[in-house]
């Protein structure tokens, strides 16, 4: 298939299907096109995709999955644990014909046990349950030595990161701002679509060799 450029691939990500019945305990709102072509192409440029297995946690309606198999990902576990929105990811993908690059799982991220080249994730905020993010990135961190994930752009929750992902012996290479549209989806969000700063980050095993010699 050929590779799609950034924009191209927000666009078709904006496209694909959004949550139904969107579950507030799950703190499910689907990852902005924009914002998942941002995470994607950087993992893209680093090499951490193409021909790669990777693993989308909280994949919810499959958008990051999605994206990584048209980047040129060889294949990506979709784990979440809601199966409706399982049933979405899988129409989405259906649309876009990744079936045969995506293996849907209906499970606990907590549960998943596959060692991953990469693990791409967009997991709850923790704005419902405070630390919702943790289970996530313990097991992105247990699974593999490269992650990409999103969380708010706050000062504490910086701080969070920063101490949590050194105590488990990864370091952030990257961590880019960018605007992540919520929408109105929830009865408690006001506005029509909310605009919030979120980061993109790139976690890397401190123990990861730069350079490896492949034979
Ligand atoms: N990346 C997705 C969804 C992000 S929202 C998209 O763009 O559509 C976070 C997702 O994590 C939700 O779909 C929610 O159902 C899922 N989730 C929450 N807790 C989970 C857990 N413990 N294990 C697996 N999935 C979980």
């Amino acid at each position: 298939m050929k590779k799609m450029k950034k924009k191209h691939l927000a666009i078709t990500l904006s496209k694909l299907r959004g949550f139904q019945n969107p579950k507030v305990e799950l703190e499910q709102y689907r990852t902005p096109g924009s914002v998942a072509a941002e995470l994607l192409w950087l993992a893209h440029s680093l090499g951490d995709i193409e021909g790669k297995t990777v693993a989308d946690f909280g994949a919810g309606t499959g958008v990051l999955a999605a994206g990584a198999c048209l980047l040129g990902a060889e294949k990506v576990y979709a784990v979440e644990i809601d199966r409706d929105a399982l049933k979405i990811a899988r129409e989405n993908i259906g649309s876009l014909q990744l079936e045969n690059c995506i293996e849907l799982v209906c499970s606990d991220v907590s549960n998943f046990t596959t060692t991953v080249d990469a693990v791409i994730m967009n997991p709850p905020f923790g704005s419902q349950n405070p630390h919702a993010d943790r289970p996530f990135l313990l097991k992105a961190f247990e699974v593999s030595n490269t992650v990409y994930s999103i969380h708010l752009a706050k000062p504490e929750v910086r701080r969070f990161i920063d101490a949590f992902s050194g105590e488990h012996g990864f370091r952030i290479t990257h961590r880019i701002p960018v605007e992540f549209e919520l929408p109105a989806q929830f009865f408690f969000h006001r506005k029509r679509l909310e605009k919030i700063l979120v980061d993109i980050y790139r976690f890397e095993n401190q123990k990861r060799k730069r350079y490896m010699f492949r034979i």
